[in-house]
């Protein structure tokens, strides 16, 4: 299928790209560049610098490629901006998409594959996370991406758009050529490699004294790897299913605590910890992990990877890169 990525050029949509070329998929891979590296960008893919915001942009994009699906990545990503910039956040994350379904519709294009996050559902009411659970917005960042959802859900209703509404857990490691670099890290995982990298001295643990057993935040991290090919079972599963929304986790949660035990384990390095206070405004829930049983039954996909294999990816991906993209 010829698919349009969205964000291609940033971590999660780079690895996704590959994955989807291996499964022989055409890809035109979209980014503005603003976040994203030109080098993360397989050079079998189709590259377009362009912005989703930009209208005439979008429709000179579907003219000219065709796409028959697309999956949307590009996105403003970072909770704690989204409290300083939210209107950035709305006009990025639902400017975009509103875009973008005007140009598939006017090209007939009805396969959409949503980036959404389990940030979602907030302070879930109980664990697992199951798909059910009501949306609550902790933060602008989650705001966007519910009302991108309710889009995506009135246009599968009205427009005959086939959509799978993907929410992510927490994305970590690396493929073997594709990894995390942002400009600005917020993410736990590549700021303590960063540590063991010697570029910044300890980790700040934001928070210790949420009710759970160590008193850090509980998150389910997923293998980038796994991650990416749950894009390519869910694409193969608009056959079948006109709407979907699934939650994308291993069913597992790991503190703040284990996750640094984890990354000392596999780097060697001991990581220095320093405790530091909540991050504002109740942006962080205290502890949040995936049921996945209804993607493992829809789309016979499930996590493979464990924690510290994505440790060890995201460490010899840095080991690789030592500079990120900066010198490829
Ligand atoms: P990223 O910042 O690495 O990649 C986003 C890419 O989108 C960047 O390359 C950026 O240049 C591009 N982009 C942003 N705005 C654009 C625009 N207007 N036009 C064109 N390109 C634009 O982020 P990521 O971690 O790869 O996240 C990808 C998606 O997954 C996002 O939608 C994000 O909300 C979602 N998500 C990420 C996580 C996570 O922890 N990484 C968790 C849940 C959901």
């Amino acid at each position: 299928m010829r698919v349009l990525v969205t964000g291609a050029a940033g971590y999660i949509g780079s690895v996704t790209t590959e994955v989807l070329l291996g499964a022989g998929h055409e890809v035109i891979a979209l980014d503005s560049l603003e976040l994203g590296h030109r080098a993360a960008v397989r050079e079998d893919a189709a590259f377009v610098q362009a912005d989703v915001r930009d209208h005439d942009a979008m429709f000179a994009v579907f003219a000219k490629h065709h796409p028959e699906a697309v999956l949307h990545f590009a996105a403003y990503t970072l909770v704690p901006e989204s409290m300083e910039r939210p209107a950035a956040y709305f006009a990025n994350n639902v400017g975009g998409v509103c875009n973008l379904f005007d140009a598939m519709l006017a090209h007939q294009c009805y396969r959409f594959v949503l980036s959404s996050s389990c940030t979602v559902f907030g302070e879930p009411e109980h664990m697992p996370v199951t798909e059910d659970l009501p949306r609550k917005a902790l933060n602008p960042y989650g705001a966007s991406k519910i009302m991108i959802e309710e889009m995506t859900e009135w246009h599968a209703q009205l427009s005959g758009l086939r959509a799978a509404i993907l929410r992510y857990f927490n994305p970590a490691g690396a493929s073997e050529r594709f990894g995390e670099d942002r400009a600005h890290e917020t993410h736990l995982v590549p700021l303590a490699l960063a540590v063991a990298q010697g570029k910044y001295p300890h980790v700040t643990v934001l928070g210790t004294d949420y009710p759970t057993p160590d008193g850090t935040c509980i998150r389910d991290y997923i293998h980038i790897v796994d991650l990416a090919e749950a894009h390519v079972s869910a694409l193969e599963a608009l056959n079948r299913h006109e709407l979907l929304a699934l939650n994308l986790g291993t069913g597992r949660g790991a503190s703040v605590l284990e996750v640094l035990a984890a990354t000392r384990r596999v780097t060697g390095h001991p990581i220095p910890a320093i405790n530091g206070p909540r991050r504002p405004g109740g942006a962080d829930s205290p502890a949040i992990w995936a049921d996945p049983t209804r993607a493992r039954t829809l789309l016979g996909w499930q996590a493979t990877r464990s924690l510290d294999e994505m440790i060890a990816s995201a460490w010899a991906w840095r080991q690789h890169h030592p500079r990120g993209y900066e010198a490829d």
